[in-house]
C-alpha cells in the first residue's frame, strides 16, 4: 500500500525497518485497520483498563464479524472475545439459510472450519490457533453443503496467484503452479501428486516472504484434512503432469 501511493510497482517491502520508523516517503508511517480506529473513542471515553478488561486473558477487547448471505441475518456484528462462535451463528447470524458444510473464517488466508467443529471454538486467538484455524480479522464465508470443495480450492488458489505482489519467487511461482495443479484436477483427469503438492505446500509457508504465500496453505491443509473424501478422487501418489 505504501509503495503503492509512492508510485512505485506494489510490492512487499523487506522488514525492518518498519513503516513505524521508515514508512511513506522514507517517514514513520502508521498503518492501522478501520477496525483498531474504531475502539479508540472508546478507550478515550472510559480509559484502556475498561476495553482490556473485556475479553480473554491473552484476547482483550471485541472483534468485528462480518456474517455473509447464507445466514439469516448477515451483516457486522461486534462482540467480545471469547464469544462461542455457535453464539454467533445461532443468536446473532439466526442460523444459516440452507445447509453448510464449512466456514472459511478470517480472510482468504484464515481456516476452513469444518461445521461440525463450530460447538467448539471461541472467538478469539487461543482457541483458533489451538484448533488449527486462524481468526485473522474474522469475516465468515460460508460453503454450502451443494458446492464443491474442489471449486472452492480452484478459486481459492487462483485469487491467491492473481494478488501475489511478485516479490518473492515461493509465492510467484508456488501459487500458479498450485492454481494450475487444482484447476487440471477440477476439469480434466489429471490426479495432484499428494507428495509434490505437500511438498509445494510446505515451500510456500517456509519460503515466502509474507503472509500472503505464507497463509494460503492454511485453509487448503484443512481442507485436506476435514474433508478427504470428497477431495481424494482429485489426489494421486503416482506422478502425472498437468
Ligand atoms: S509472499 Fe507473495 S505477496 Fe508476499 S512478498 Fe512474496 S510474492 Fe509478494
Amino acid at each position: 500500500m505504501i509503495s503503492s501511493i509512492e508510485g512505485q510497482r506494489p510490492e512487499v517491502r523487506v522488514r525492518p525497518p518498519f513503516p513505524a520508523e521508515k514508512g511513506l516517503f522514507n517517514k514513520p508511517t502508521i498503518v492501522n485497520n478501520v477496525e483498531t480506529l474504531a475502539v479508540v473513542p472508546f478507550i478515550i471515553k472510559n480509559e484502556g483498563a475498561a476495553y482490556a478488561a473485556l475479553g480473554t486473558e491473552k484476547s482483550s477487547g471485541t472483534k468485528l464479524l462480518s456474517l455473509d448471505s447464507y445466514f439469516e441475518r448477515p451483516g457486522v456484528y461486534e462482540v467480545e472475545m471469547g464469544t462461542p462462535l455457535s453464539v454467533v451463528v445461532n443468536e446473532l447470524g439466526g442460523g444459516f439459510n440452507e445447509p453448510i458444510k464449512a466456514l472459511h473464517i478470517g480472510g482468504p488466508l484464515g481456516g476452513l472450519v469444518p461445521a461440525d467443529k463450530i460447538d467448539e471454538l471461541t472467538i478469539d486467538f487461543e482457541s483458533f490457533d489451538g484448533g488449527g484455524f486462524l481468526l485473522g480479522h474474522a469475516s465468515v464465508v460460508c460453503i454450502p453443503e451443494k458446492f464443491s470443495i474442489m471449486t472452492y480450492l480452484v478459486e481459492l488458489m487462483h485469487f491467491a496467484a492473481v494478488e501475489s505482489c511478485g516479490k518473492c519467487f515461493p509465492c510467484r511461482l508456488g501459487t500458479k503452479r498450485a492454481h494450475e495443479m487444482l484447476e487440471a484436477a477440477n476439469t480434466s483427469s489429471y490426479r495432484i501428486d499428494t507428495d509434490l503438492f505437500d511438498d509445494l505446500l510446505h515451500t510456500l509457508t517456509e519460503g515466502s516472504l509474507c503472509a500472503h504465500g505464507g497463509g494460503i496453505p492454511l485453509p487448503v491443509r484443512n481442507a485436506l484434512q476435514y474433508f478427504e473424501e470428497e477431495l481424494d478422487p482429485y489426489f494421486s501418489r503416482e506422478i502425472s503432469h498437468v
